[in-house]
């Protein structure tokens, strides 16, 4: 079966709403709110580290770009890459790298539904953890 964002990508069609020579942005669907954008990298990849420099280059550049535009009609803007090879591809999951730009507002759906949820998960933070990311994150 084709990749969904390939197929956009080769359609004709309009879905796209912004085209580089690495990149193209377009609205998500399904969608968690209105202006809910997803920026693409035209090269099937899954993971952000199989990007060469320029594609990652214009990725940011877009990124940054379309977020700035966001924010001339939301409050705020989420930015989210998710890489989980451990899910299965299915309806609100494609193995083509992704980022998603969310506009946001105060108490919105998403803050109301399910973030305020996430205060009873965080938890203090402790010296080991520190110890063990400062190691596995060194050079
Ligand atoms: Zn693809």
């Amino acid at each position: 079966m084709q990749c969904r964002f390939c197929a956009i990508l080769e359609a004709p069609a309009g879905r796209i709403l912004r085209e580089g020579k690495y990149v193209f942005a377009i609205l998500s669907d399904p969608r968690l709110m209105k202006g809910h954008v997803l920026v693409i990298p035209k090269r099937h990849t899954e993971k952000l580290s199989e990007l060469s420099a320029e594609e990652r280059g214009e990725l940011m550049d877009e990124v940054i770009s379309i977020e700035e535009k966001l924010l001339t009609k939301a409050s705020g803007v989420d930015l989210v890459q998710n890489y989980r090879p451990f899910i299965l591809e299915n309806d609100l999951k494609v193995d083509h790298l992704h980022m998603h730009l969310r506009p946001r507002e105060l108490n919105d759906a998403i803050y109301e539904k399910v973030q305020i949820y996430e205060r009873g998960i965080f938890t203090p933070l402790i010296e080991a953890e520190i110890q063990e990311y400062r190691s596995l994150l060194a050079d």
